[in-house]
């Protein structure tokens, strides 16, 4: 085993592509880390993820850019069109010039990609620990660190008839809180309650290649916008599966996750769509229905050795697919702020939060107003598409030159 900075390790609770890339990028800097991951196995709940260059250079800092990218789709175009005239709204192209400017291309990818290549990654690293079916539902904090509370294994708690019963105490320097939208951690250190329901709810589906009509097969996302829904679809997986994502606005706070919803569900709440996107609604046939949470920028996400990360930081909508980029962004500053910091973690999560709280809120507080933009109706939609009418390619990269150039924490480690 490599020589460890650190006797203690740095607890993470949440294997997601958060909680692994903080593990790898703390590992890489010679930090001895914990994963504790709730479920059984580790893995990525969904299919596709859009993966923006600002992303991909985390990625890439952290060495596993070239298996993230290997499967991945490195689209020609980001497309917005108009569901209701069924007119281009935006087209701006990825190509070399796009690359050149912000150092990546722009990709879609199977989650499972870019989360097997930072798992693979961690595994191989013998600085990381990953432990499964351990679910951190508290901690204390003491003189030297941090006394992590993990629940009772679930055979044990039904042996003891027990709700939610403590069964292990990890010691820990430090305690990174990766545990998602629904984060314990964040319950603790923020107090804020659950996130909320945005209004909006998401069918996802898989669409077999051979089943997707063949006009309709192109190598970057196409995204259609109309009052109150957007639809989504591209290719993942080698062109074998379309990724397909339709959101509505129908006011609900719960709905049946566990089912499938069938293709009558989605077509009566998308009628307004256009008839391109509703004929690969079609093709997907069955759905998968989840309610899409959010909550709003808070100005604290740290307690002493204690911080948050992703989206138990920031949980934000989808509109502009930096959810997970933003938790990669998270993950290699906290890591750069601790080498920095030499190992103080109290002072370097006040770093880490300092760096990063504005940009992430930015994102967060970006996201959500696209609402406005992307499910736009009557005069407003006329208004949003005179917005971007005519706009050249460079107009639109300078738009998005704060968001995918990297900031200057995206970086490799020393040596
Ligand atoms: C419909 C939809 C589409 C999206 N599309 C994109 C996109 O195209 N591009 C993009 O960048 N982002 C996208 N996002 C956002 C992105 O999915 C998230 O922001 C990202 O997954 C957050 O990563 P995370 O590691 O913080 O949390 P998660 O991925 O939620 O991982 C949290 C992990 O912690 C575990 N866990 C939870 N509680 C505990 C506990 N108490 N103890 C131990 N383990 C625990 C969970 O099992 C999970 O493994 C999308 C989100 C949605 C909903």
């Amino acid at each position: 085993m490599s020589k460890a900075r650190n006797v203690l390790p740095v607890a993470v609770a949440g294997g997601g592509i958060g909680g692994l890339a903080c593990a790898l990028g703390l590992a890489q800097r010679g930090f001895k880390v914990l994963v504790l991951e709730q479920a059984r196995e580790f893995g990525e709940v969904g299919v596709g993820l859009q993966v923006a260059p600002n992303a991909l250079s985390v990625l890439d800092a952290l060495g596993v850019g070239i298996p993230a990218k290997r499967d991945a789709l490195l689209i020609e175009r980001m497309l917005m069109m108009d569901g209701v005239s069924g007119q281009t709204i935006v087209d701006i192209p990825c190509g070399a010039e796009f690359i050149a400017r912000y150092g990546n291309p722009y990709a879609v990818a199977h989650r499972a990609d870019i989360h097997g290549a930072l798992l693979a990654a961690c595994q191989g690293h013998d600085l990381i620990e990953l432990r499964t079916r351990a679910r951190v539902i508290g901690f204390d904090q003491e003189s030297s660190g941090v006394s992590v509370k993990i629940a009772a294994a679930e055979a044990e708690r039904a042996r003891a008839g027990e709700a939610l019963g403590e069964g292990e105490r990890v010691h820990a320097i430090a305690l990174v809180g990766a545990d998602g939208v629904h984060s314990r951690i964040r319950q603790i250190i923020v107090n804020d309650g659950d996130p909320f329901a945005s209004g909006f709810i998401i069918y996802r589906a898989v669409i077999p290649v051979d089943q997707m009509p063949a006009d309709l097969q192109h190598p970057y996302p196409t995204l259609w916008a109309t009052k109150d829904t957007h639809i989504i679809y591209y290719p993942v997986r080698g062109w074998t599966v379309f990724n397909f994502g339709a959101t509505v606005r129908t006011g609900q706070t719960e709905v049946d996750e566990t089912t499938e919803a069938p293709l009558e569900e989605p077509l009566a709440l998308f009628a307004g769509q256009h008839h391109t996107p509703l004929r690969v609604m079609r093709a997907a046939g069955r759905f998968r229905r989840y309610v899409i949470r959010r909550r709003d920028p808070v100005e604290n996400w740290t307690q002493g050795p204690v911080t948050l990360l992703g989206d138990g930081a920031h949980p934000m909508v989808q509109f502009i697919a930096q959810g997970a980029a933003m938790a990669l962004e998270d993950a290699i500053c906290l890591a750069v702020m601790a080498e920095e910091c030499e190992g103080d973690f109290n002072r370097a999560f006040q770093r880490y939060q300092e760096i990063r709280i504005v940009r992430a809120s930015r994102v967060q507080t970006m996201s959500w107003m696209m609402d406005k933009l992307l499910h736009a109706g009557g005069v407003e939609r006329q208004v949003r598409n005179s917005i971007f009418a005519g706009r050249t390619p460079q107009q639109s990269y300078e738009r998005l030159d704060w968001l995918y150039q990297p900031p200057d924490y995206v970086r490799a480690p020393r040596g």
